[in-house]
């Protein structure tokens, strides 16, 4: 079965408490999208209480508990409202997936007077002179939680660095005394562990520990299948593989796991996976970079190099393809915006095709109101073919740099299933593709594009047509047999029995 990820937010929604209540209401009608795991953001409190996104973490064990920053519940509701939509979720045949954020910590309790060395922040590798008297926020003690769940007391012992020393203004970054950098992280500015607030020392037995006791409450707590891993690309990559495979044989469960490695260098994220021992799939970042340069370059992208040097033409089967996110919507600090003409091609390229498992972005699928943004109105329709039609041996045609397309053959337990896809940057065209003899003398109609039917011939091709900067996808036109067949395919989704 053809999954699909649903990105469950994006950055600028509402800080109402109402998501974990929408997603509890929305997941059925998601199954029958053809989404089988929804991406949650991060649950656990931030530091900006319940307007925090969910990436300045304050309290690994505050899902929305207690009265902690300001608020009970996060940007997102409270602890029950989390365990009730994922419940839901997994009611509705749904795969739930948590956001960890294990790189740092926000927000601490109190100050502490430890040894700190300023560093380089643009080469960290660089000491900016020696050892001086620091008065640093790394003591984290939860006082509106009074231990519950666990009695760890976060201090400096537990950090390599912080970015605020109270004793030096004239200083950015700052190595806490007899701490070094993982090495095993990415080597931009040197070396990229510290990313933000307080970095977490991962590699210190007593955090190594209780990060991994607190992976499996989380776990057990929550009912999760699987996790979203923020940021890893500062975290030693040995700490992952370590953990991954501790909560994996304590629950004897999949734990499905996708890493955000944010780079658009190919070998790096090769590199990572075999550092990982394949323990987790990776978002192909370089893909979405190249989503955004075609919708940039009014028409001068060369098609044919799409897939060139991305993770999903490299590794298939661990790439999680995406064309937007939470990071790259406009105002965030990747913004990377894949323009809307080319929204319903990008997608096209990462739900029909065989590689890859296609993640789903929340402000494609409903638009960023607060900002302005529509949704991609092609995007349930494509879901809906990836769903039904999605299947059998691709063929390729990517031979014009303006104009390129692939067919599915279908396969022939889907009854209408098969499709032809075609994309351009630059004025309309057409292409003589082959849907497969099985559709000799059959008619494929255009399901997003606005063309004519397209009538195959014996040989099981057809001449198929795209408008300029457009994208069409045609399938076999539905037999009274194939519409019932899916009827009966969504009976069964709805009920969770298939
Ligand atoms: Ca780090």
């Amino acid at each position: 079965m053809n999954g699909i990820m649903l990105q469950t937010f994006e950055w600028d929604m509402p800080s109402d408490g109402m998501l974990w209540k929408t997603v509890r209401k929305k997941a059925r009608l998601w199954s029958l999208l053809g989404i089988t795991a929804a991406w949650l953001p991060p649950a656990c409190k931030g530091s900006a209480g319940g307007l925090d996104v969910g990436y300045g973490v304050y309290d690994l064990y505050d899902l929305g508990e207690f009265d902690q920053k300001g608020s009970v519940r996060t940007k997102y509701g409270t602890k029950d409202e989390y365990l009730a939509a994922i419940s839901a979720l997994r009611r509705a045949g749904i795969q739930a997936l948590g956001d960890v954020v294990l790189n740092h910590r926000m927000g601490a309790d109190e100050m502490e007077h430890v040894p700190v060395t300023p560093v380089n922040p643009d080469n960290r590798l660089e000491m900016l002179g020696g050892s001086e008297d620091g008065a640093v926020y790394t003591r984290f003690t939860f006082p509106g939680r009074k231990n519950r769940y666990s009695d760890f007391v976060w201090n400096a012992s537990c950090f390599t660095g912080v970015d605020w020393n109270g004793n030096d203004p004239d200083h950015h970054l700052f190595l806490i005394g007899g701490k070094t950098w993982a090495p095993d992280v990415d080597n931009e500015k040197g070396n990229y562990d510290y990313l933000m607030g307080a970095d977490v020392d991962v590699r210190a037995p007593h955090v190594h520990d209780e990060l991994i006791r607190w992976g499996l409450w989380y776990l057990k707590t929550t009912g999760l299948d699987g996790f979203r891993l923020d940021a890893v690309k500062h975290i030693s990559a040995s700490f992952y593989r370590d953990f991954l495979e501790q909560v994996r044989n304590a629950t004897g469960r999949e734990i499905y796991t996708v890493g955000e490695y944010w780079s658009n260098d190919l070998g790096k994220l090769l590199y990572y996976l075999d550092e990982v021992h394949y323990s987790m799939d990776l978002f192909d970042t370089p893909l979405h970079y190249h989503f955004c340069a075609a919708s940039r370059s009014g028409g001068t992208y060369d098609l044919r190099s799409l897939f060139v040097d991305t993770l999903v033409s490299q590794r298939p089967s661990q790439a999680v393809t995406f064309v937007d996110n939470h990071d790259t919507q406009p105002g965030q600090s990747l913004e990377s915006w894949v323009d809307g003409w080319f929204k319903a091609s990008a997608y096209a390229m990462i739900l029909l095709r065989s590689a890859g498992y296609p993640c789903v972005f929340w402000g494609d699928l409903y638009g960023i109101p607060e900002r302005g943004i529509g949704a991609v109105s092609e995007l349930p329709r494509l879901m809906q073919i990836r769903l039904f039609q999605a299947y059998g041996e691709e063929t390729d045609y990517f031979d014009d740099p303006n104009l390129v397309g692939f067919t599915r053959k279908g396969d022939p337990r889907l009854p209408g299933s098969g499709l032809a896809c075609l994309i351009t940057d630059e004025k309309g065209g057409e292409k003589r593709m082959d849907v497969g003899v099985r559709y000799a003398g059959k008619t494929f109609v255009c399901a997003i594009g606005g063309q004519s039917d397209v009538k195959i011939g014996q040989d099981g091709t057809g001449v198929f047509r795209v408008d300029g900067g457009g994208c069409s996808v045609y399938v076999p036109k539905p037999t009274l047999f194939a519409v019932c067949c899916r009827a009966v395919r969504q009976v069964l989704r709805f009920f969770h029995l298939a």
